[in-house]
């Protein structure tokens, strides 16, 4: 019988050997040829429709229904011009991936020919058949509908042969069954608040829109290997598999050299990318073996988290024709790093100016600091929320394992910006006296250098930390959909400028002090209330643990527990206060995400128990047979003493393999009933917690005895890819 191992690396070696041809021409020529752009639609549509679009974008007006017709016919020709035969309402419903379901541009006639047909209705609403969706109950199985409704602030593009139109997915009764929906209301509520507290500083300012930066890490591994790893193939991550001699010791992946067919796989996939528009930009090797990461220019939010979920896509696709797999799951392989999905976000005002980089002068500094401070303030607020949102099974590997980043929240400002406002703690808040007043502007405010030193980008620790002008989030897993956080952050932040504004508008008028005085005295109060989030230290250290428990952190390291986070009374009042979310729609969610955690380690569970028992142990007693025989042959041809001296290291492997053999076995049975006891409990939470604490704990156990076997056992008998194979891209 052949060994699927070593076919797989047959296979894995023939696609090593395949040529790729290069896309041509300059990245200005085809960047953003597949986007219902600006430059489309003034080329497909009327004056007026044009002008319609662009108002729903900037202003958020409605489109009429006559209008969405004449939208619709240009946004038809111009997809029929790229070579359109379908459309789609592209969406991202809650599983964490992107849907859509194409239907035919054309319709039959009666005369048994058929007319190309997209109108104002289709483009603005579709009733996908949405019942297997998850929804936390909103919306019973059996009663499915749920309709998509268009997106006009995201560009329509065409893939392949599909026009892909964004869109919101909301239950009939107007509850957001997607990512989007709370997502764009966020970015409306920011918009208004930080608009508000901007208007202090400048009356220019019209509007302010939250960007966003990812960086996304991911690896790759060849597909005929990752077809031969039943563990990669289902749920994205090796759940057995020993450390190679060689992993990420040395750090000689990192800025390595690309190899040539990695190198012609990110090319083809940069090419689409710029095609659709997409900005990206940067690539490199990342810290494990075959571990890599791109990332765009940072682009307005909503946009910015619809080409994450994209890329997502479009690398699967060009991998699978370059014969790759793309992993995309937080930590794929034991004993090497993760990987995570940093979102680097600010916030910028339609005058031009990054409301986090430092300003030119006091009046400006004064204004970033109001932004800077109060975003530390939401954030010691509203810190579990933030790791709440972040939680995930595969995530769990990352927060809370010794790895980038730790499960308790923190965030790290730098030296520099550490000075300012300790000296900014120290001068008395209300009335300033003019020599107080001289101190704050020259000595204070009037310090912070236009560039800030890059040391705050040295602290590789911090789950959020500040990089000069912007705050970079780290913790977001690798997998994620960007807008769950992106909602969390905007919605604090937004919420508590509000405040600011609140706090700030009541010491002008009750307490008759400045507007500087007022601004200067809340965020005082902001510095010293909030210190407890900023740490500036090593965030995985013992010592930071012991220390965030002093200062009232929270440090919890798995998905169930934090979901607790998610629905306490103070995030229900932040949802509903700001209009994001309201409890049914949050609770629905907290339903889905308990479901999806329990979900996910059942099938890891499975796979393990099935791959522990039909590939592992038959592999480990053939060795043993082939032991045993061995040992009696010997007996067979030695005499006594000899063979009791030089058959006792075989008689001994004998016996290891018996007990592995034994523990894997009983301990796979106990993981089943452990299982048992977690599928009978009727409540989502209590399910989700009995198998992180009650099931999960098997992995390890059942791994640890495989990953012996799998050093003992004749390398020509084991089935499984391993993992110096899986890892070693050439
Ligand atoms: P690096 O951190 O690699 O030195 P940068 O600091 O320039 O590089 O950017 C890292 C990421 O942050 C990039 O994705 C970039 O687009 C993004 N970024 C830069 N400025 C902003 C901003 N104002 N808002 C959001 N993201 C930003
Ligand atoms: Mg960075």
């Amino acid at each position: 019988m052949p060994n699927i191992r070593f076919s797989a690396l047959e296979r894995a070696a023939s696609h090593q050997a395949v040529e790729f041809e290069s896309p041509q021409g300059r990245v200005t020529d085809y960047f953003g040829e597949n986007v219902f752009n600006e430059q489309a639609m003034r080329m497909f549509m009327s004056a007026e429709a044009y002008k319609a679009v662009m108002s729903a974008i900037e202003k958020g007006t409605r489109i009429e229904r006559s209008m969405a017709d004449q939208v619709a016919s240009g946004m038809k020709a111009w997809a029929t011009s790229k070579g359109a035969t379908h459309y789609t309402h592209w969406f991202q419903p809650l599983t964490g991936t992107t849907a859509e379901k194409h239907d035919g541009f054309f319709e039959p006639t009666s005369g048994g020919r058929a007319i190309e047909r997209f109108e104002g209705n289709m483009l603005v609403q579709q009733e996908p058949d949405a019942s297997s969706f998850p929804s936390g109950g909103i919306r019973n199985t059996f009663e499915a509908r749920g309709y998509t409704a268009w997106d006009p602030t995201s560009p329509a593009f065409v893939i392949g042969s599909t026009l892909c139109i964004p869109t919101v997915f909301v239950s009939y009764t107007g509850e957001a069954l997607d990512y989007k929906t709370p997502l764009l209301r966020a970015l409306n509520v920011i918009d208004e608040a930080a608009t508000d507290v901007c208007r202090y500083f400048d009356r220019n300012v019209n509007k302010v829109v939250a960007t966003l930066g990812w960086e996304q890490e991911y690896f790759l591994v060849d597909a005929a290997l990752f077809q031969a790893r039943p563990d990669l193939l289902m749920t994205g991550r090796t759940l057995l598999g020993h450390a190679p001699a060689k992993g990420q010791q040395l750090e000689d992946h990192y800025f390595g050299s690309i190899p040539d067919r990695v190198m012609s796989f990110m090319r083809a996939f940069e090419y689409e990318c710029h095609q659709l528009g997409i900005p990206v930009k940067t690539r490199h090797n990342e810290v494990a073996p075959a571990q890599y990461e791109m990332a765009p220019v940072y682009e307005e939010v909503n946009l910015a988290v619809d080409h994450n979920s994209l890329v997502m896509d479009v690398m699967e696709r060009v991998a699978r024709r370059h014969h790759f797999r793309v992993l995309l799951h937080e930590k794929p392989y034991a004993g090497v790093n993760g990987s995570g999905k940093h979102n680097n976000w600010s916030l910028a005002t339609d005058t031009g100016i990054n409301l986090l980089s430092p300003g030119k002068n006091p009046k400006g500094n004064l204004q970033f600091l109001t932004f800077f401070i109060t975003t530390l303030k939401a954030l010691h607020r509203h810190a579990n929320l933030l790791r709440s949102v972040i939680a995930s099974a595969s995530n769990d590997h990352r927060l809370g394992a010794n790895e980038a980043p730790p499960a308790i929240i923190s965030a790290f400002i730098g030296s520099q910006l550490t000075e300012v406002l300790d000296e900014l703690e120290k001068i008395e808040g209300g009335k300033l006296s003019a020599e107080q007043k001289t101190e704050l502007k020259l000595n204070v405010v009037g310090k912070i250098p236009e560039i800030l030193l890059d040391n705050t980008d040295r602290n590789r620790t911090s789950p959020f930390a500040f990089t000069g002008n912007k705050f970079e989030l780290r913790a977001v897993g690798s997998s994620a959909n960007c807008a769950g956080a992106m909602t969390v952050l905007n919605s604090i932040v937004a919420q508590q400028l509000r405040d600011f504004k609140k706090e700030v508008d009541h010491l002008i008028e009750s307490k008759s002090l400045k507007k500087d005085e007022a601004i200067f005295t809340v965020l005082k109060d902001y510095i010293k209330t909030s210190k407890p989030i900023r740490f500036e230290g090593d965030g995985y250290s013992d010592e930071w643990a012991k220390e965030a428990e002093k200062r009232g952190l929270s440090n919890v390291k798995t998905t169930p527990r934090a979901l607790d986070f998610l629905v306490e009374p103070q995030v229900e009042a932040l949802f509903e206060e700001l209009g994001v979310m309201n409890r049914v729609e949050l609770h629905a969610r907290h339903e889905i995400l308990l479901e999806d955690y329990f979900k996910k380690i059942q099938i890891e569970s499975r796979l393990l128990g099935d791959i522990a028992g039909n590939h592992i142990v038959p592999t480990a007693l053939r060795y043993q047979r082939l032991l045993t025989e061995n040992v009696q042959g010997m007996k067979d041809v030695l005499p006594a003493d000899r063979f009791k001296k030089l058959a006792a290291v075989q008689i001994a492997m004998i016996e290891e393999i018996s007990e592995r053999v034994s523990v894997i076995l009983t301990e796979k049975d106990a993981m089943i009933e452990a299982r048992k006891k977690a599928n009978k409990l009727t409540s989502s939470r209590e399910r989700a917690i009995a198998y992180c604490e009650e099931v999960l704990p098997y992995f390890e156990k059942i791994r640890y005895e495989v990953d012996k076997l799998e050093l003992m056992v004749d390398d020509e008998l084991w089935p499984l890819p391993k993992y110096r194979e899986l890892m070693f891209l050439r």
